[in-house]
């Protein structure tokens, strides 16, 4: 494995790292002590709104390629978090990805990780880890309009009727660490009934909701910022305690859904495309 280049943005830092079959896949450094790391050559989700699903998934990263970008990005950063939220479906690879956690907890990092939620005997053994958070993406909690945002990503009923059942045999403490992630798209799951079905959920499984900023790059629309801080204020006055995308996740540079694999041969020319050709 060897880092290609690594352009950086203000905000982030990425590391376009190239694996031994000549596959690239794409790892990101930020607020100072944390990396993102990818799990997948590609991801079977396909979420549509994705550039990192939009080829499928090519292959599964072994638990050496995930802990290596780790290696690779530490001789030249700190870094005491890692954050499994990079390219691919975690625990659509899972023996590999829990291999990898343990690696990272011997270095005594904390290990957060964002999942689409199946296989869900996966998340039950993701949630029992002593993970430092695990954010539930479910973006639509209509079941016809998910599997149109995120074709293979299960049923989202199945999903809520299994948190329903298993969170509340959780402490307190230790569901305090799960969260829903709600991706805004304009015109698309950002309704008010959307919305209240996202708190009345979010209420009964005393759960918090992650609300993400969406980065325009797929053909779907980012919510104006006004309309972004209304909903937030619609959760919170009905009590839900929620997160709000920070800068570092909306950077056009290695936010959400940015990350491409294979970026060279990419027929989609991200925006930053020519900013790291240029530093080869
Ligand atoms: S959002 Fe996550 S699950 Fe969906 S395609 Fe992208 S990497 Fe895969």
């Amino acid at each position: 494995m060897r880092v290609l280049t690594s352009p950086e943005s203000p905000l982030n830092k990425l590391f376009l790292i190239e694996l031994e079959d000549g596959n690239t896949v794409e790892a990101v450094h930020y607020r100072g002590d944390t990396l993102c790391v990818s799990t997948q050559v590609g991801c079977p989700i396909e979420c549509k709104f994705c550039v990192s699903g939009r080829e499928g998934l090519l292959r599964n990263l072994t638990a050496e390629e995930i802990y290596g970008q780790y290696e690779l990005v530490k001789e030249c950063h700190a870094i005491k978090r890692i954050a499994v939220a990079g390219i691919g479906e975690p625990l659509a690879n899972w023996e590999n990805v829990k291999s990898a956690f343990w690696k990272f907890k011997e270095e005594h990092l904390k290990v957060s990780f964002y999942t689409t939620g199946f296989p869900l005997k996966n998340l039950r053994e993701l949630i029992e880890l002593p993970h430092a958070g695990v954010s539930i993406s479910v973006h639509s909690l209509n079941k016809e309009l998910r599997k149109e945002l995120m074709p293979f990503a299960g049923n989202v009923n199945l999903l809520i009727d299994f948190l329903k059942e298993f969170l509340p045999t959780l402490s307190r403490k230790k569901r305090g660490k799960v969260s829903l992630a709600y991706l805004l798209m304009e015109g698309v799951n950002d309704s008010r009934e959307d919305l209240e079905s996202l708190s009345e959920l979010a209420s009964s499984l005393g759960v918090s909701v992650s609300l993400l900023f969406y980065n325009d790059i797929l053909g779907f629309s980012r919510l104006s910022p006004e309309r972004y801080e209304e909903a937030f204020l619609f959760l919170r006055n009905r009590g839900v305690r929620v997160t709000l995308s920070n800068r570092f996740r909306k950077d056009k540079l290695g936010g959400c859904g940015t990350l491409a694999v294979n970026r060279a041969l990419e027929p989609y020319k991200p925006y930053n495309f020519l900013l790291w050709s240029t530093k080869r």
